[in-house]
């Protein structure tokens, strides 16, 4: 292989080589396409695998592999669960699912239900901040899905509160902006507990986006490997070249397989297109080549 023209040793892919696109969102959470619309899309792209991981829902699954199985694009089941772990939100990729396992589903509907008093509480806190109809517009654009963040940041463009859905996050909708409302998400215990219910691997999603020291962050993964987590996402829609770098040789050193995922939510958004994802890092050992992986794909098949 090749090394990446910017010098940053970043992998193009053989020519024969799977293209594994591992974390990406439909409109059953906050992505903009829909799941036939989000499987269309990564064909374009050449990706061989994907995995369609919404925000605490798995409704967005049967739809893709059906279209999946039309296009040729091999569908993973997946979720990204929202975690609360040492007062921060942090996510968990699920890949491999059964997304009709009871227990999955059970866990995730107290998710939903937080989500809905959520966006409630948001509204109100916007109304205060003297931004009104947050609620109602939100709503419009999740158009009777699960309810995000994404949602309220549309509606704030499009009421030209700011240029883009980037900006309303840090005006509006983080910590000390007048929109935040802390998270109260799964526990990293039950997350993990509710993917393996679910035959699924657990893949901590991008660790460049915490804002934690890096002591903290190894104390994450420690917990997470305890936990049974298997996979960091080293490659990431949302992670620089330097962060792609740094997390190859934190996987290595933590003993963790490393995943690539797009975080795809649509075209007009702020994180990398597909086609702009670099192949994982030579150095790491990929997810696709473990064993857990290679038994899930045959289970799946
Ligand atoms: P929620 O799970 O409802 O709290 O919303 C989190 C979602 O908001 C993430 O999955 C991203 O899609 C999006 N998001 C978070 N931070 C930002 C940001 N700074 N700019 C744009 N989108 C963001
Ligand atoms: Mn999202
Ligand atoms: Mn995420
Ligand atoms: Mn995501």
């Amino acid at each position: 292989m090749q090394g990446h023209p910017d010098g940053f040793g970043v992998h193009y892919r053989a020519m024969s080589e799977t293209l594994y696109d591992l974390h990406a969102h439909t409109t059953a959470s906050d992505g903009s396409l829909s799941p036939a619309e989000l499987v269309q899309h990564a064909k374009l792209c050449a990706t061989d695998v994907l995995a369609v991981t919404d925000h605490d829902i798995t409704a967005g699954i049967r739809e893709a592999q059906q279209v999946g199985r039309e296009v040729g694009v091999c569908i993973v089941p997946g979720i990204e669960i929202s975690v609360t772990w040492s007062a921060q939100t942090i996510h968990i990729v699920g890949l491999h699912i059964d997304p009709e396992d009871p227990q999955l589903l059970h866990g995730l509907e107290e998710l939903q239900a937080f989500r809905c008093w959520r966006a409630e509480e948001i509204g109100r806190r916007l109304e205060k901040a003297g931004i009104s109809g947050a609620y109602e517009g939100a709503c419009r654009y999740a158009n009777g899905k699960i309810i995000s963040r994404t949602h309220f940041a549309r509606f704030l463009v499009e009421q030209g509160r700011a240029r883009d859905t980037r900006q309303v996050f840090t005006r509006y909708l983080v910590n000390n902006k007048p929109g935040y409302v802390p998270g109260r998400w799964a526990t990293l215990a039950q997350a993990l507990a509710w993917i393996h219910a679910a035959g699924g691997i657990a893949v901590l999603a991008h660790p460049a986006r915490y804002r934690m020291t890096a002591t903290k962050l190894r104390q994450l993964m420690g917990e997470f490997r305890e936990l049974g987590g298997i996979a960091l996402e080293v490659v990431s829609g949302s992670h620089s070249s330097d962060d792609m770098q740094h997390f190859a040789k934190v996987s290595r050193q933590m003993n963790l397989y490393a995943s690539r995922g797009s975080d795809y939510h649509g075209p007009e958004q702020s994180y990398a297109d597909p086609r702009r994802l670099p192949f994982l890092p030579a150095s790491c050992h990929p997810l696709w080549e473990s064993d857990l992986w290679k038994a899930c794909a045959e289970h799946a098949a």
